[in-house]
């Protein structure tokens, strides 16, 4: 491997890269052609999820950068942003980048992962627009039909991409607003909605009337933007989200990290504040979230007392078998456990049923509950 060509490629110092290696924070994908490096944490300004593919040349796709969330949001957005404001809608599904690579198209999934899955799905949309220019486009996977994030948007169906970012690929330098939507137009290429440019002083209360749209429709929320995208975003969620995080986490205890819970719960409470809530709001706002937690959480205990496990169903659509094949053993490295359910042609497809295996909270509870496994 061009240890010094990589590492150029993405300005780190060799021995930085070196070390790495060997810790395994940089993972070698060997089976896949071309092999490529995954970043599994950040490595001095590299951040975690960026792909190296060692093709023909080298090509380096970085990290999708985290964004910060803002728990009250006024005096963030006084505090981050310059004269005017972008507000986009925050879409809930799976981080995705796509780009070009010796002249196809791949996507990743959040963590730098070929995802084989996604990319047969994004190639035709993507193929025309990615040969004439060499960014990533970063977006949101969305819709009831994918093993990872399902959420119901009625103008996706089963799968759809939307549009949130295009990015230089050795740099992570992202186009402004306006420059991305007008690229994304000429080339018919969704991008996820905005709603508006705002001046900064008014920004807050707009995005709280939007919130309320947003909320009604069950839609997840907002990212706030420097027009310019120079500055780092903002994102911010309904209660209705949060909630229905929890309602989804808390049916497996165990399998989230303890932060998940924690933050949500927080949210909830800057929230309540900055809406400056009467008492019956907050007591709407208290049975919600106290539902949220409580409910999913006896379910799954029932449940595993019944002699059932704690999984997760998802649905997937795929063309042939052999792409079902490879989705499983894609899910199979990232070391997710899945039992295929029921398969079954629709048309041209092959629709098949997936229930992901929540092994922790299957075992710890049915350890709590005195139950053998
Ligand atoms: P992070 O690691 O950024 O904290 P996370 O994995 O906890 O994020 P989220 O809380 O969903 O994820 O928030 C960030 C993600 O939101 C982005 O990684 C991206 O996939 C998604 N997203 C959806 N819509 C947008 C948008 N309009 N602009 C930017 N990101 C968006
Ligand atoms: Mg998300």
């Amino acid at each position: 491997m061009d240890t010094a060509g990589v590492a150029a490629a993405l300005g780190l110092e060799p021995w930085r890269l070196e070390g790495a290696l060997k810790r395994k924070t940089v993972f070698h994908v060997r089976d896949f052609q071309p092999p490529y490096l995954v970043f599994k944490k950040d490595v001095s300004h590299v951040e975690r999820g960026t792909a190296v593919f060692l093709g023909e040349g080298i090509t380096a796709v970085r990290g999708f950068p985290k964004i910060r969330r803002a728990f009250y949001l006024e005096p963030m957005v006084e505090a981050s942003f310059g004269r005017e404001v972008a507000v986009e809608e925050k879409m809930n599904g799976y981080n995705v980048r796509a780009f070009s690579m010796d002249g196809r198209v791949l996507a990743v999934t959040r963590g730098g992962y070929v995802c084989p899955y996604t990319t047969s799905k994004l190639a035709p949309l993507l193929e025309e627009f990615l040969a004439g220019h060499d960014y990533v486009v970063c977006g949101e996977a969305v819709g009831t039909e994918n093993p990872y994030a399902v959420h119901r948007y009625p103008e996706a169906g089963g799968f759809a991409f939307f549009v949130f970012d295009l990015r230089e690929k050795a740099t992570g330098r992202a186009l402004p607003v306006r420059e991305r939507n007008r690229l994304l137009e000429d080339y018919g290429i969704p991008a996820v909605r905005l709603f508006g440019i705002y001046p900064r002083e008014v920004c807050a209360r707009e995005v709280f009337a939007i919130l309320e749209d947003l909320a009604s429709e069950d839609r997840e929320g907002v990212v706030l933007k420097d027009p310019e995208m120079t500055l780092p975003p903002i994102k911010y969620t309904t209660s209705r989200t949060n909630t229905s995080d929890l309602r989804y986490a808390f049916r497996f205890p165990y399998d989230y990290g303890r932060d998940f819970f924690f933050s949500r719960i927080i949210r909830e409470g800057y929230q309540a504040v900055e809406m400056e809530e009467d008492d019956a709001a907050l007591r709407e706002r208290a049975r919600r979230l106290g539902e949220s937690i409580l409910l999913p959480m006896v379910e799954t205990i029932r449940r595993v007392r019944a002699g059932e496990n704690a999984e997760e169903e998802h649905r997937v659509r795929v063309g042939s078998l052999e792409e079902l094949e490879a989705l499983l053993e894609h899910l199979r490295q990232m070391g997710v456990e899945c039992v295929l359910g029921e398969v079954w042609e629709e048309g041209e497809d092959y629709v098949a049923e997936i229930r992901r295996q929540k092994f922790r909270s299957s075992d710890k509870i049915r350890a709590n509950l005195g139950l053998e496994r």
